[in-house]
């Protein structure tokens, strides 16, 4: 049998043959997710005009000055000023004007007293604390200036990307295309949901309504190709339209049984196999080819938890690249230990699905009890990999284990 590829050669054979796609222009309610392609700048300074930070009182400094609670400052009040005020007023020498948060400074004014250390009669206000020139001001400029690049391409777009990009007046912003995935489970044993069983022996598919939703989750936009029997013919003509998508995704039939044709067939369309077994677990037999200038095919393993820990590995990283993201892999932490790990054979790296939680300062991990690759109680149980690499036999209660979160 021909050596496992470890999975940094697996991974670098992805990446080396993925790039981001090209780019188009986004509403704003559709660019959550996405990654930005081009530079974005402030339309205007931020803020655009001088303006109050607190509820309070507009005053002039040098009229403040020394103010306290036993020797309080009278000014005359000449007015308000609200957000979005249309008044035109100004503090002259002894006067204030009431004002509230994100409304302008008033000409001649310079400071503003908050309401706290206030009290208003008859026209006229108390000042009983004295504040710094230019207290509970907001200049105009101080967080962005107009022209300035506040969001750089390959940015990702978050909810607070959308807000920035709401603030500098943007309706529509330049994102990477989101690849199109196809998924497709193979097997004749393979039932829909909501198909009667007709026999004993077949299964409900689970992998390609999770692949459809993993796909999603990850960014990517996915195509529903549903289920393919273990029939070349039948299989051929499914596999015929990876050219409609820039990513497609099988699982089942990738290993040595003799039904596994995908591994076959694949050729016929075009695909040139770049690897087929990884020295993993669980997801051994994974199968990675391009078809096309930026073009991948990955055949995935049959067991639902191979399927999703392939996903997670491999093609979670592809999708992400596609998108323009500069981040493509899941997020690691190191976490300790709280239930010994042993395992017979250390040759291949192990994934093996555990709860990490946060507790007493510091990440803990257990893994879980469930181990098997047909066993999804593993999946839904638990948040994270922990990485047991080769040659790892045991590891130890209190040890430090690195995870991968999910
Ligand atoms: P295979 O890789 O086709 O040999 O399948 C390996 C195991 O995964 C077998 O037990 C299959 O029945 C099971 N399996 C294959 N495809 C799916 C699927 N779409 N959903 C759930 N289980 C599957
Ligand atoms: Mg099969």
């Amino acid at each position: 049998m021909a050596e496992l590829m470890p999975l940094e050669d697996a991974l670098r054979i992805v990446l080396e043959n993925v790039k981001p796609l090209s780019t188009e222009k986004v509403f704003l309610k559709d660019a959550l997710g996405r990654f930005l392609a081009e530079d974005v700048v402030s339309d205007t300074d931020k803020p655009l005009f001088d303006n109050s930070a607190m509820d309070g009182y507009a005053v002039r400094f040098e009229d403040i000055k020394g103010a306290s609670e036993d020797k309080p400052v009278e000014l005359s009040l000449v007015g308000e000023y609200s957000a979005g005020t249309g008044e035109n007023l100004s503090v002259e020498k002894g006067t204030a004007v009431k004002i509230f948060t994100g409304a302008p400074i008033p000409e001649g004014a310079d400071t503003v007293v908050p309401v706290e250390f206030t009290q208003e009669k008859d026209g006229k206000v108390f000042i009983k604390r004295e504040f710094k020139r230019g207290s509970n001001v907001r200049l105009r400029g101080e967080d962005v200036k107009e022209g300035e690049v506040i969001l750089g391409r390959g940015h990702e777009i978050r909810g607070y990307e959308v807000g920035m990009l709401a603030f500098v007046n943007r309706a529509v912003v330049e994102v990477f295309r989101r690849p199109k995935v196809a998924v497709l489970s193979t097997g004749d044993e393979l039932l829909e949901v909501g198909e009667n069983q007709t026999r004993p022996s077949q299964i409900r598919s689970s992998n390609h309504h999770m692949l459809y939703s993993l796909v999603e989750s990850a960014g990517g936009e996915a195509h529903q190709l549903g289920i393919a029997p273990d029939e070349p013919e039948k299989l051929l003509e499914v596999l015929k339209r990876c050219h409609d998508y820039d990513i497609f995704i099988t699982t089942g039939g990738v290993s040595m049984g003799e039904k596994d044709y995908v591994q076959y067939l694949v050729k016929e369309v075009g695909v040139d196999v770049k690897f087929h077994k990884l020295r993993i677990k669980p997801a051994k037999p994974v199968l990675f080819g391009t078809y096309s200038e930026n073009k991948l095919f990955f055949g995935l393993p049959g067991n639902p938890v191979s399927c999703a820990v392939a996903f997670d590995l491999l093609v979670y990283p592809a999708i992400r690249t596609m998108l323009g993201a500069k981040e493509v892999f899941k997020k690691k932490v190191s976490a300790t230990l709280v239930k010994g790990f042993r395992r017979k054979d250390a040759k291949r790296r192990e994934f093996a699905r555990a709860k990490v939680w946060f507790e007493g300062g510091k990440f803990l991990c257990e893994p879980h009890p469930k181990q098997q690759s047909h066993m999804l109680t593993s999946l839904v149980e638990s948040n994270a990999y922990m990485v047991v690499y080769e040659g790892v036999n045991e590891i130890k209660e209190g040890e430090e284990v690195e995870v991968v979160l999910f």
